[in-house]
């Protein structure tokens, strides 16, 4: 599997940087994962050629371009036809309400704990994160190879174990030790990601979702003290290897 970073900035945009998005690809299928605003006019593949989307939560930062693409896929002489949608089923019923119809661009598959999709050569299962809202991580398996992406949580619930032994762990690290909100814990610290994926012997960390007013460089050093290895840095734009 490639995963391309299409944003990283962790709660809003910022310039050349677009919030939560990300491109799955393997054997010629490409998914959209999480649609941030900006992602959608910088997918690194014209837009018609994405064949699903997975969204995590209903924050805007992860699925205000769902709109985007609904503008782009349905006003035009020829729409799209409808491209499969996996989300929690409250993204589909605020989408819904702010546009006043079912977008008709998506055909929408409810996810939750428990559920699996079958996209293309990948298997995507789901399972519960510790957000403020409900939010789904997601598991990929393509050919053997595995990737985690934690969507926005904090440390509680089991959904560590549930990844034990991933390939790739992509995490949202949202704080450093110095800016950490002890008043809103569903989100990581780097040093919890680091944490976490030494715990369940992640592979590879690779840290996203870090706000425009952080230094990255902080967070990487802060989880590499943690996970005790090398840690990555998700930058829109580029791409990696699972
Ligand atoms: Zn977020
Ligand atoms: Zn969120």
């Amino acid at each position: 599997m490639r995963v391309h970073v299409v944003g990283s900035s962790g709660t809003y945009p910022a310039h050349g940087r677009p919030a939560s998005g990300y491109v799955v690809e393997q054997g010629g299928t490409r998914v959209w994962c999480d649609a941030g605003p900006g992602t959608f006019i910088s997918l690194p593949v014209d837009p018609d050629l994405i064949d699903a989307v997975v969204i995590s939560h209903q924050h805007p930062d992860h699925c205000s371009d769902l709109m985007a693409a609904f503008h782009a896929w349905t006003y035009r002489p020829d729409p799209r036809q409808p491209v499969p949608l996996y989300a929690p089923q409250v993204v589909w019923d605020r989408i819904t309400g702010f546009l006043e119809q079912e977008p008709s661009c998506f055909d929408f598959t409810p996810v939750w704990t428990g559920d699996s999709a079958r996209i293309g050569e990948m298997n995507v299962s789901f399972v519960e994160m510790d957000h403020s809202v409900p939010t789904v991580g997601s598991l990929w398996n393509g050919t053997g190879r595995t990737l985690f992406f934690t969507g926005d949580t904090g440390p509680a619930g089991d959904w560590p174990d549930f990844v034990a032994g991933v390939d790739v762990l992509l995490s949202e690290a949202s704080y450093q030790e110095a800016t950490k909100n002890r008043d809103y814990p569903h989100h990581l610290s780097a040093v919890e990601a680091g944490q976490i994926a030494r715990r369940i012997g992640a592979g590879q960390l690779v840290l996203t979702h870090i706000p425009p007013y952080l230094d990255p460089a902080v967070s990487v050093s802060e989880a590499e003290s943690a996970y005790d290895r090398s840690v990555r840095l998700a930058v829109a734009g580029t791409s990696f290897e699972v």
